[in-house]
């Protein structure tokens, strides 16, 4: 309505003023049709609107939410698929008279596939259970159910663009890992990992670029943050105190302290730096894209560190059979992602302030950093040959 407001119609194909473009010919999903749909004159009856007028842009939303968190699961089963034929191809090809996957890193690529996985599935079994919960509150009842039923969604929109985001780029860090555990083969399109790598592609780009999530889930959050529906000021101010006696490990409980210690570790240091960029930039801080992306970067990697350590500890709790290598996955991951977290926050506060505040915001980050790695390589090297022994992702779901 006057190019200012939006309203949702149910539009047919056989509509007067529909047609659709030409087949578009793509790098990848080929059996998948592309065609641009062109609305000209076309006047659509009253009764197909959908919704209220004036509030499409709320069922667009709706949709993009659940569209996105349904592209993080489906890149979770693709890596399945890729890291299954990876490990059985690796197996197969015998270089200096053994297989490829004796060597240390081929399977540095094998376990991080499935740490991956690992870690893919908690944040969405984490997500997913959130909405769950928030849907359950509604009731199909209700006059108002279908906005009920969105906003319960929407509550959770910073969780689907995590999703989104986290997942197509492991899928895409997978299926590369593929294509060069294959070698040459890999680069051929007689081999599966070429198809995967093209395919997957495109989960970064639709649903909202993931650039454009990115600037999503830190805009959200500050938003959020500045409304006082998230108690992150008090979380601040609590930081802010802690830098002299910060958390210990030994405030930690259960079989994964260590690690739950290193995640409490990493929400100061984002806090830190992302309060420091508040302080610093005020309402110029939405228009600077690269500290919302190094911020949006540490908000993916504590929700997945954090996701997959819950996730893990209830296994080695309840004695689940895969407890062993979910443990490592997990401190595989926290090891790595630990560090990132650590390196953006260090770079966000280079990124807004210099000299002696530069150096008095880095002390502050360094004083959350009292957490040591283990080794990644022996992790590595265990999961993996539980991989090559059982030849696929072990951990089934269902
Ligand atoms: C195979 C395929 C299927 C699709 N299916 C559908 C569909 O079913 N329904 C549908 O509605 N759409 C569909 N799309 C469209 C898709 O959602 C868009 O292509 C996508 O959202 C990106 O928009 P764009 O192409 O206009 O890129 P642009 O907006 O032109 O972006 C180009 C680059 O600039 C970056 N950029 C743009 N704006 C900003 C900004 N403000 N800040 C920082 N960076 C920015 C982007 O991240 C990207 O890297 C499909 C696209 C493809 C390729």
């Amino acid at each position: 309505m006057d190019g200012q407001q939006f309203s949702a119609f149910i539009v047919e194909k056989i509509d007067p003023g529909i047609s659709t473009g030409a087949e578009e010919k793509k790098l990848g999903i080929k059996g998948s049709s592309t065609r641009t749909v062109i609305l000209e004159n076309c006047r659509i009856p009253k009764d197909r609107l959908l919704g209220e007028i004036g509030k499409g842009h709320k069922i667009a939303f709706g949709i993009l939410n659940i569209g996105r968190f349904k592209l993080g699961v489906g890149s979770q089963g693709g890596m399945k698929r890729v890291l299954e034929y990876s490990i059985r191809y690796t197996t197969e090809r015998q270089q200096f008279g053994k297989a490829i996957n004796s060597f240390g890193m081929i399977q540095q690529k094998l376990a991080d596939m499935a740490t991956k996985i690992f870690v893919c599935e908690a944040l969405n079994f984490r997500t997913v259970g959130y909405i769950d919960e928030a849907l359950q509150r509604t009731s199909w009842d209700s006059p108002t159910a279908g906005a009920d039923k969105m906003a319960a969604i929407d509550e959770y929109t910073i969780e689907c663009s995590i999703s989104k985001v986290w997942a197509s780029e492991a899928l895409f860090f997978v299926a590369d890992e593929a294509v060069q555990s294959y070698g040459g083969y890999g680069f051929s399109a007689e081999y599966p990992p070429e198809k995967a790598l093209r395919d997957c592609r495109i989960n970064r780009i639709f649903e909202g670029t993931n650039e454009i999530n990115r600037l999503l889930i830190a805009g959200t959050l500050l938003k959020r943050a500045m409304k006082g529906d998230l108690p992150l000021m008090q979380f601040g101010q609590q930081v802010a105190k802690e830098i002299s006696n910060p958390v210990r490990a030994d405030s930690f409980t259960g079989p994964l302290a260590r690690l739950k210690h290193g995640v409490e570790l990493s929400k100061r240091q984002c806090m830190l730096a992302a309060g420091l960029a508040v302080q610093v930039l005020g309402q110029k801080l939405v228009d600077n894209q690269e500290v919302m992306a190094r911020m949006s970067n540490m908000l993916m990697e504590i929700y997945a560190m954090e996701s997959a350590v819950v996730r893990a500890e209830r296994m080695v709790e309840s004695g689940h059979r895969w407890a062993a290598i979910a443990r490592d996955m997990t401190e595989l991951y926290v090891n790595e992602s630990w560090h990132k977290v650590h390196g953006d926050a260090r770079m966000l506060c280079a990124d807004v302030v210099e000299g002696e505040a530069l150096r008095h915001a880095l002390a502050g980050v360094k004083a959350f950093a009292e957490f040591h790695p283990t080794s990644s390589a022996r992790l590595r090297g265990r999961i993996a040959s539980e991989l090559i022994q059982k030849g696929t992702y072990p951990i089934e779901v269902f």
